[in-house]
């Protein structure tokens, strides 16, 4: 396949020399990464335009887009055959009368049919709406009506989760595998399709319409219905280049399920931009399996999550043996902190750096990276992407010298910035409480290299005898003891030390479950870290509580601990 952008753009960390960072902080400017777009001369945009039908028109249409397989399927399509797919989910949603602006969801596993949905969305300048597949009644009821989406593309299995009577705006449901029943009001989306023209006339928008909108994994609350507009697509583009890495010929894998933010950014959006071919597999995660995907399909990027890691972690080297890895060339995670015993664990097993990026569903893109090439500190999520300024501010807003624990926050805007909380203004504009900021939630430090550490949610920093703690380093250290497969430590509240630091752990296999191994590694964190910062409580639980996207919910261990409600659990894990 030929070159998709020519240019060599700006932002490109080249090695790991300091100044080379430096230079491309300073030589930066967006409208260098906006020449790349046919919107810079025409004014009109679409993100499916950009991601599809443009590489048809220039003369990659030929080429690998989506590699998707599962344990009956094994299919390849062209950005050929995703423009005419996407063309016809276009015209079957213009022939019931959706259109641009309209909130249409999707709500099904991870298969093709996913893919050519959401793009026929984009294309009509509707916003789609993806929820993953394991959402129960409740949490798909409350996301539909929330968003008051007028079509949902979903499968007959799930069909019995969405409570239709209960939503006055949702008229149209598309089955992928299903028929039509007009009594039912179901349409069968291979039917339509296959009725539906190839040709379609695409919807030009504005930078600032609509796109897609995600509710967030809800780790620390009720899920919130961010809403992301065109313009996102810059900063998807322009960090699949520099963050990611892609090159025209690159096989490119993100295990996020579309139903988050990785999933759509990260698992649509940035691989088609650039072009390159994107695998998607189906199915349940396991070790063998995935560790074959990559073999299969010769990965060269891989983009995953801290929890996918520390699992393949826990399956030890064997599940590794007999499987050639060697066609992976940049190895990236997101979603939770990254522990440096996972860093290592890449190191020595798949001959790659873990590269840790941060960022948020409420951020659309990638902030703060470890660049291909840089020095790598091993539980440090990197340097703020070139273009954006991050720093850590106190509560009044002041901006606070490295190796202070505060607010990580972002000069605002940036162009994958939210646009808004859907019907949720106090909310969103909580985010914005301190003037050119946007204030992420998260509690971090930066040290004298300009490298940003992560410390924990704001709300899950702990303060011990006067001390403020991060959870997440109290976990990393945790990990590192061979008997612990996962860690969650929250702040338990104390007379006398105002709180406590208590650590639910699950063990890997073959560890029992002992007062001895519970001291044992609490010296073992005392040892290593800190007195302080040494769990005086232990307690084992087979699984710890997350959420469908990987995360640890410490908010529910804390509820547990002290016995109050658990809250929203729709994005919980069963
Ligand atoms: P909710 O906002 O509903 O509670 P959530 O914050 O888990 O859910 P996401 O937007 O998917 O939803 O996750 C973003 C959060 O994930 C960040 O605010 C941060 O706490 C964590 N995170 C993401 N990437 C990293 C990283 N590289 N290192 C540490 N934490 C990360
Ligand atoms: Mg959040």
């Amino acid at each position: 396949m030929g070159q998709v952008h020519s240019e060599i753009l700006p932002g490109r960390v080249q090695s790991s020399n300091m100044s080379d960072y430096t230079q491309a902080v300073a030589n930066f400017k967006w409208e260098d990464v906006e020449r790349n777009f046919s919107w810079y001369d025409t004014g009109k945009v679409n993100m499916a335009h950009e991601a599809v039908d443009r590489h048809v028109q220039e003369g990659r249409g030929a080429a690998t887009a989506l590699l998707y397989s599962d344990a009956v399927r094994d299919e390849s399509y062209t950005f050929a055959d995703l423009q005419e797919r996407s063309n016809r989910f276009g015209n079957v949603l213009r022939k019931y009368g959706i259109g641009k602006g309209d909130r249409v969801f999707i709500f099904m596993p991870r298969q093709p049919e996913l893919y050519f949905s959401l793009l026929g969305i984009l294309k009509i300048g509707a916003i789609a709406g993806p929820l993953f597949e394991a959402f129960m009644e409740t949490a798909v009821k409350d996301r539909l009506e929330d968003s008051g989406a007028v079509a949902l593309v979903t499968t007959p299995e799930l069909l019995h989760r969405v409570k239709r009577d209960e939503l006055p705006n949702l008229r149209h449901i598309f089955l992928v595998g299903g028929t039509t029943d007009i009594e039912q009001g179901n349409l069968g989306f291979t039917e339509e399709m296959d009725n539906a023209s190839s040709e379609l006339e695409l919807e030009w928008l504005d930078l600032d319409d609509g796109l897609i909108m995600h509710y967030t994994s809800g780790s620390t609350g009720k899920p919130k219905g961010v809403y992301h507009v065109q313009r996102a697509m810059i900063q998807h583009y322009y960090t699949g280049r520099v963050v990611l890495d892609l090159r025209p010929d690159d096989i490119y894998w993100c295990t996020a399920d579309p139903g988050w933010v990785t999933g759509t950014s990260y698992g649509i959006f940035s691989p088609w931009l650039n072009g390159v071919t994107n695998v998607v597999r189906g199915g349940r995660f396991s070790p063998q399996d995935w560790y074959k995907t990559i073999e299969r399909n010769k990965v060269s990027i891989w983009y995953s999550a801290p929890t996918a890691f520390r699992m393949l972690m826990g399956a030890g080297e064997s599940s590794i043996q007999g499987i050639d890895l060697s066609s992976l060339r940049h190895v990236l995670s997101v979603g939770e902190p990254l522990n440096p015993e996972v860093v290592r664990w890449g190191d020595k097993f798949y001959n790659q750096r873990i590269h840790d990026t941060w960022w948020m569903t409420e951020t659309g893109a990638q902030l703060i990276c470890n660049y291909p090439g840089m020095d790598i500190k091993p539980g440090s999520m990197g340097r703020p992407l070139p273009g954006i300024e991050a720093a850590i501010l106190d509560d009044r807003g002041n901006v606070l010298p490295p190796f202070s624990m505060g607010n990580l926050a972002i000069r605002t805007p940036w162009p994958s910035m939210m646009n808004s909380i859907w019907n949720n203004k106090a909310k969103y504009e909580e985010y914005f409480r301190i003037p050119g900021w946007y204030i992420s939630g998260d509690s971090a430090y930066m040290d004298d290299d300009g490298y940003f550490w992560f410390q924990g949610r704001i709300d899950d920093v702990i303060n011990s005898s006067g001390e403020r703690i991060g959870p997440f380093e109290v976990e990393s250290k945790l990990v590192e003891h061979p008997a612990v497969a996962e860690a969650g430590v929250i702040g338990k509240p104390d007379l006398v030390r105002g709180e406590i630091i208590k650590a639910f752990i699950s063990l890997r296999e073959g560890y029992t479950p002992t007062a001895a191994l519970k001291e044992e590694i609490a010296a073992f964190v005392k040892a290593g870290l800190s007195a302080h910062a040494a769990p005086r409580e232990i307690e084992f639980k087979d699984k710890l509580p997350k959420t469908r996207s990987g995360k640890i919910m410490r908010r529910v261990l804390k509820a547990w601990e002290l016995h109050l409600p658990t809250g929203d659990l729709s994005t919980i894990e069963d």
